[in-house]
């Protein structure tokens, strides 16, 4: 449709507000204008962060000579005709402010060539004022040159950041955009160096490589199904599709979860949480994923029309978008997780390992809380090399490839038992070489998803065992208040407990698995446990009570256990759906394969 102005009772209904904070605000809305008009490829290039110069030139559809000047007018667009189209948007854009917030607060230039037309035009528009319109030889589709952002709104410049930084504002803006839109190719250019580029091939996976480094990508799994997300005209919706990382990949911060819409970059907390959600039990506390996410979701059950920049949207139905999503993910990451391989360094570098150093990660029993746990520094080392944009730099030798997810099965190989080190580690030999197996994380995971079983299946919830007589317990003003608050998540994994006035609780039945212990030392213990994981990834109540009591009631480290006892605890890992880590999201076995052991020992090259 022609550009025209909204009449005032649709513009009135319009999310209104500042678009234009930052550079990377104009380049956000100038980008978004090329994709509206189907571009598949798209040039930013900018000087000084953006400040100085910032030009986006597109290959789309163009503008025709008669409708540039109103393009520049406030609530003058293409892209809505009445109220009713505000419900169903289908566009980045829709608002008609974009171009006129821009022009009044630079000097910016635009040239277009309308696909149907055989000559273009350009418009000159400095702090909003129109210098010039004259006819003009351009290219198809569309160039818009903004030079000297903000130079007519000094208290503007003063916020600026230095351009490094803002052009790293920009860098996040067009990566995204080319995570969205993968068809399109887009190059990113500052002080003329091409800083990123991706190819239009339209594969998700290629663009990942390119945003994050191709080592990040390897260990990056598919979501849900590509191809049914291009076919989804029968596909019942919300669709979720995309990549996440497998949990040897993982960032200390959430930010690099990136959720798209309908191809719109949006920012959802409860999204986000939702990811982070999928990962539980398999990441540790305090590390998130690498994640992006496609979800398609039929235009009208999306209110995208809620906050000036439409990165924030308002769903019809939020429960099912959050449960779609984090279904997909928990399944793509549940099948795919890798068992660590230990870090072995290389054998031509004698100085990286300290003779003595153990090549598995120290565990004692007194020592094994998660926050002090450290995977093998090459994991560390290795995720930090892989996010950072210049990952291609070549893989620190001492670094072992991970192995390939096991697509599609969730299972450990079948493992034969060797013995038992250290009272702590399960040695075992499976298909592929060595395995050490974590005896306590292992029967941590075990005794997790029996109780969790447990939870689901049986209407009394988690077997309990009831005390031959009832114990009254004065439980003290610390933990008196947490108990009388969590009384209800408490009889859901088998406590019986009663208050009795003030600080004092009768207690019932305490969770069979823990049944030999002294109850009120265990309810101390599980309060505690509540108390100091509020903000975790665990994040019910219930969870966190039932991650303490595996804790408690598994074998410890030190402890000797016959060949039979080791026998079966690998069986019932076997069994388990999760079976590489322990509820906190540690690893319950490394493997040392074949091929290692043949190089250490010089078999082979
Ligand atoms: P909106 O995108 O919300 O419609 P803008 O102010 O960003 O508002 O743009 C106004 C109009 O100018 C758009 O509706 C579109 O018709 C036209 N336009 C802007 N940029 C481009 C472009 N790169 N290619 C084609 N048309 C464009
Ligand atoms: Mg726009």
């Amino acid at each position: 449709m022609p550009i025209h102005l909204l009449p005032p009772e649709i513009s009135n209904k319009i999310a209104a507000g500042e678009v234009v904070e930052r550079p990377a605000s104009a380049v956000k809305e100038l980008i978004e204008n090329s994709l509206d008009a189907g571009a598949t490829e798209i040039r930013v290039e900018i000087r000084e962060g953006g400040r100085r110069l910032l030009k986006v030139i597109d290959n789309g559809h163009g503008i025709p000579v008669a409708e540039l000047p109103l393009a520049f007018q406030r609530h003058a667009t293409s892209k809505i005709n009445d109220a009713g189209d505000l419900a169903h948007i289908a566009t980045l854009g829709f608002r008609g402010e974009a171009l006129a917030s821009i022009a009044a607060v630079s000097q910016i230039t635009m040239l277009a060539h309308h696909q149907e037309e055989n000559i273009g035009s350009k418009i000159v528009i400095h702090g909003g004022e129109r210098i010039a319109l004259e006819p003009a030889g351009a290219p198809p589709g569309t160039t818009v040159i903004v030079e000297n952002l903000f130079y007519n709104t000094p208290a503007r410049r003063k916020f600026l950041r230095r351009p490094a930084t803002e052009a790293s504002h920009i860098n996040k803006i067009v990566t995204h955009y080319a995570l969205a839109f993968p068809d399109c190719r887009f190059r990113l250019l500052n002080e003329g160096r091409l800083t990123f580029q991706s190819h239009g091939s339209g594969n998700l996976q290629d663009v990942i490589s390119r945003v994050y480094g191709p080592a990040a990508a390897k260990q990056m799994i598919p979501v849900g199904d590509e191809n049914s997300v291009r076919n989804a005209e029968q596909a019942p919706l919300p669709l979720v599709h995309g990549y996440t990382s497998l949990p040897t990949l993982s960032k200390s911060n959430r930010s690099h979860i990136s959720i798209f819409l309908n191809q719109r970059w949006i920012q959802d907390r409860n999204l986000v949480f939702a990811v982070i959600q999928a990962y539980h039990t398999l990441l540790m506390v305090g590390r998130y994923p690498v994640t992006i996410l496609h979800i398609r979701l039929d235009p009208d059950l999306v209110d995208v029309n809620v906050h000036p920049t439409k990165a924030e949207v308002r769903f019809r139905d939020p429960r099912v978008v959050f449960q779609a999503v984090q279904r997909a993910v928990r399944q793509a990451v549940v099948e795919s997780a890798p068992i660590p391989e230990i870090n072995w360094p290389e054998r031509d570098d004698p100085g990286s390992r300290q003779p003595g150093m153990p090549i598995w990660p120290r565990q004692t029993p007194a020592n094994n809380d998660q926050s002090t746990f450290a995977f093998p520094p090459a994991f560390n080392r290795e995720q930090d090399a892989m996010l950072s944009p210049a990952a291609n730099t070549p893989r620190q030798s001492s670094i072992v490839e991970p192995q390939p997810p096991t697509q599609g099965s969730t299972k450990i190989p079948p493992l034969r038992v060797i013995g038992q080190i250290a009272a702590t580690y399960i040695v075992a030999e499976g298909p592929d070489g060595l395995y050490l197996i974590d005896q306590h994380a292992a029967h941590e995971r075990i005794l997790y998803e029996k109780m969790m079983t447990e939870r689901e299946q049986h209407d009394k919830g988690i077997s309990r065992q009831q005390l031959l007589a009832p114990l009254t317990v004065h439980m003290g003003e610390r933990y008196a208040g947490i108990l009388a608050e969590h009384l209800a998540d408490l009889g859901r994994v088998g406590f019986a407990i009663e208050p009795f006035g003030g600080d004092t609780f009768i207690i019932r039945a305490v969770p069979a698995l823990l049944s030999n212990m002294e109850p009120q030392h265990l309810l101390e213990e599980v309060l505690e446990g509540l108390a100091h994981n509020e903000n975790k990834v665990t994040s019910t109540a219930e969870g966190r009570m039932v991650t303490t009591i595996c804790k408690r009631a598994a074998i410890k480290g030190g402890q000797i256990l016959s060949v039979k006892e080791m026998r079966t605890l690998i069986r019932q890992l076997e069994e388990t759906k999760s079976p590489r880590t322990c509820p906190h999201g540690r690893p319950t076995m490394l493997h040392l394969s074949a091929d290692q052991l043949a190089s250490r020992f010089g078999r082979i090259q």
